[in-house]
């Protein structure tokens, strides 16, 4: 189907009016917002959401008898379980609240990385985000550990031919993105969890890219881990999650001690609470927990599958029109991918092409994004990369083609 008919099949224009901050014009342009990678915009429901609960509902939870308490830890609890249910968890409990993607794998890295001794192996791969790299590399140095890297091809796809070499009896845990934020590429989830399974390693799945763009079901992924970030699943930034199996969960030693991960303490002993409080050491944050029930409880309303043929059109079409300047190349081409377009200008600093880009009101990204091993293996110091999100349209995509050209006339 060409972007047009994906486009009014889905009505991202009719989306749109759900994002106040879409309608707005910087340098006296009109926004394109093509940064979707680093955060996404956030619907209406949502900021009134915030605002709601510092006018009304502000209280701490889990310990006050008195009203506000109730209806703040209420909303708390409840957030917790629409995500349950929008993840496909079984039980709300594995359900645990951080602060984002880097948080729950720092969560996992300490508590799962308790359990190991020397000469444990870590996987992961070569286009892992800083946050599912240097956890891992802490860890090994703690706990003289060995991180193994799974390599990827020219397009940017994961070699799997010699994969037994990296996922083998020694493996401890396999740590995955599902989605690459520098690339789009979509990893083969199934084909590596049954991988670690076979071997006995845990694999914890870093979804910072994909629960936003496609269904996700924990149960179906049969992860031990999954973890993402509020902001960039149209919530607030500051809270994210990490689904964890029970059992897994269970087994593992707390990570932060504090309030409310207790059951009783004393000088000589404390026992731990149970599941999600175990691992929730603190005063959460409370709003930004209630808000991203309200971003899952919009995302609820909408087609996944739909959002990800949308949002796959919208990247091809982008990358046919750029395809057509002379000395441009895609970064990340593989037969999976999405909603990303990474890709640099041959001769033209990908920084001051954004810097002009920027200035005719066209939000793209430059740098490694957090990749810099991934930008070592394409021999590159970063790319511009344009990540979409559901309410980007076609028309957006023209305009930034037309700033690209100019652009690239003004800098050659
Ligand atoms: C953004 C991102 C992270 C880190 O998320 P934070 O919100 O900064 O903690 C990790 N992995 C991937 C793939 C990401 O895109």
């Amino acid at each position: 189907m060409k972007v047009t008919e994906v486009q009014r099949a889905f009505n991202a224009e009719e989306i749109r009016n759900d994002f106040p901050s879409l309608d707005q014009t910087v340098y006296g342009k009109k926004l394109i917002y093509f940064d979707n990678g680093a955060t996404a915009q956030k619907p209406q429901a949502v900021i009134d959401s915030i605002s709601h609960y510092y006018s009304k509902d502000n209280s701490n939870i889990h310990r006050g008898v008195h009203y506000l308490s109730q209806v703040a830890t209420t909303q708390y609890e409840n957030a917790r379980k629409t995500i349950q249910t929008y993840i496909n968890a079984a039980h709300s409990e594995e359900v645990l609240f951080t602060k984002g993607t880097t948080d729950g794998i720092n969560l996992i890295a300490h508590s799962f990385g308790e359990t190991l001794k020397e000469g444990d192996e870590i996987t992961i791969s070569a286009m892992e985000h800083h946050s599912n790299i240097v956890p891992w590399q802490m860890l090994c140095e703690r706990k003289k550990c060995i991180l193994r890297v799974i390599p990827i091809n020219e397009k940017g796809e994961l070699v799997l031919t010699s994969i037994d070499s990296y996922i083998t009896e020694k493996t401890k845990l396999l740590a995955v993105t599902h989605i690459s934020n520098s690339l789009g590429t979509i990893n083969p989830i199934e084909f590596l969890t049954k991988k670690a399974r076979s071997v006995g390693a845990k694999i914890l799945i870093d979804g910072a890219q994909s629960i936003q763009h496609m269904r996700v079901d924990v149960q179906e992924m049969d992860c031990d881990f999954f973890v993402f970030s509020g902001h960039k699943v149209f919530g607030p930034t500051g809270i994210g999650v990490l689904y964890g199996k029970k059992k897994v969960l269970d087994s593992l030693p707390p990570y932060q001690g504090g309030g409310d991960m207790i059951a009783k303490v004393t000088f000589e002993k404390t026992t731990y609470n149970e599941l999600p409080h175990k691992f929730e050491a603190g005063t959460p944050h409370i709003a930004g927990g209630i808000c991203l029930g309200v971003a899952f409880k919009y995302l609820e309303k909408l087609d996944m599958d739909a959002i990800m043929k949308y949002e796959q059109s919208l990247a091809n079409y982008a990358q046919e029109q750029l395809l057509k300047f002379e000395g441009v190349k895609i970064i990340g081409t593989a037969d999976q991918k999405t909603s990303v377009v990474s890709f640099v200008v041959e001769g033209i600093h990908p920084f001051d092409l954004g810097t002009l880009l920027d200035k005719q009101g066209i939000a793209v990204r430059t740098g490694h994004h957090c990749t810099q091993p991934l930008m070592d293996f394409f021999e590159i110091p970063g790319t511009i990369r344009a990540s979409f999100a559901f309410y980007n349209t076609k028309e957006e995509i023209d305009i930034f083609i037309k700033a690209m050209d100019r652009s690239i006339n003004m800098l050659k």
